[in-house]
């Protein structure tokens, strides 16, 4: 499976998921979060997971003890697929432990609520703070085709394991990392904090001491125990560092220059904007030039704007009017596209643009704290 089928797969199980949350059990999750986690980390997470398979490769042609050159193929992905999974225990592990990591890792426990969206939700440096854990591998000695392929897997059990539907998975509760103990692992609660750092198999919390079932009577708390009040995936990804480095931040609690936005308007325009960047990774290896660097932008670009928009403020409508428009119309004009779907995108994008500059104009501050009284 390539990665545009592998996306748009994951896209459709989230989207499923939520009807079924909405409409059986009766639990919504507001747009704003949803196309947070969705967008959150995609952008430069992707670029950066280049260099990440870089220094593997780098690694393995210079470094490598090759233990496993003399291995046959089902010995290679069989010791791989337990390797990788025990690096992910240390690496998630280290990345709660050490301060400079948790900065990184963060972003992912800033969502609230629990769901499959929330195993997309990583940051933007989440591919570079993962090198020192698997390059590891590369050390060892384990061909580039076998960790990428199981990386995938193991990614794959991940995103499974945040779905906010199954509670119970049987007796696979036992060997596996499941939505059930993953949860856990979400928990502000002092009884489940720094549990449960597994990726796909619950063997390595039970060796090492981390092991917690969710205790009956005791409600899982998801979140951060200082929440980070913002909508927007460049300051959810930075703001720790900001912090760290005594940066000046807005003041996203009392921030009372809000204009209103509905949810729905930020999960349409999330969703469009997904739709560019599926074309963009299905064009991937089109060797486009400059044309991919101008699409790269776009979705980097109008992910912030439409953060900003999430955040209810000014400059978000602006910016994403100016970057549904202006780019788009000088993009088909200066390469001449005459590709449908791409330009079925951009019109879609301009009207919601276009429309979505209404709302500057709309003085309601009653209807935000209507809203955030929610
Ligand atoms: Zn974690």
């Amino acid at each position: 499976m390539n990665l545009f089928a592998g996306s748009l797969l994951l896209v459709i199980m989230i989207i499923v998921e939520l009807i079924i949350m909405k409409v059986i059990k009766k639990e919504e999750i507001p747009w704003r979060e949803v196309i947070f986690n969705i967008n959150s980390g995609h952008v430069l997470m992707w670029f950066f997971r280049s260099a990440e398979v870089l220094v593997f490769v780098v690694i393995l042609k210079n470094f490598s003890l090759n233990l496993l050159s003399n291995w046959s193929f089902i010995g290679q992905w069989l010791f791989t697929f337990f390797a990788w999974d025990c690096c992910f225990y240390w690496l998630h592990r280290m990345h709660h432990k050490i301060p400079l990591f948790w900065k990184v890792h963060n972003i992912h426990h800033q969502g609230e609520h629990f769901s499959l969206s929330l195993g997309l939700r990583n940051s933007w440096y989440s591919s570079l703070s993962s090198i020192p854990f698997f390059v590891i591998l590369a050390v060892i000695g384990v061909p580039l085709p076998v960790f990428l392929s199981l990386s995938s897997v193991h990614y794959f059990f991940q995103f499974y394991n945040h779905n906010g539907v199954v509670k119970s998975s049987g007796i696979l509760d036992k060997i596996m990392i499941t939505p059930a103990h993953h949860r856990v692992h979400h928990g502000t609660n002092p009884e489940y904090r720094d549990r449960n750092f597994g990726g796909t198999l619950i063997i390595w919390d039970k060796l090492f001491g981390t092991f917690q079932k969710k205790i009956d009577g005791i409600d899982i708390n998801y979140g951060l125990i200082n929440p980070i009040r913002t909508d927007n995936p460049f300051w959810g990804n930075n703001l720790p560092f900001f912090k760290a480095l005594k940066i000046n931040v807005p003041d996203f609690k009392n921030d009372n220059n809000k204009i209103y936005i509905p949810d729905l308007i930020v999960g349409s325009g999330g969703f469009i904007l997904l739709g560019l960047w599926l074309y963009y990774i299905d064009h991937e290896y089109d060797n486009l030039g400059i044309q991919q660097f101008y699409y790269f932008m776009l979705v980097f670009l109008s992910t912030i704007a439409l953060g900003g928009m999430s955040d209810k403020k000014a400059w978000g409508i602006i910016s994403w009017s100016l970057l549904t428009s202006i780019l788009p119309l000088s993009f088909i004009l200066y390469f001449n596209i005459s590709d449908n779907i791409i330009l079925s995108l951009f019109a879609l994008f301009f009207i919601h643009g276009v429309y979505s500059l209404k709302y500057l104009f709309s003085n309601t501050k009653e209807k935000i704290k209507l809203e955030e009284a929610l």
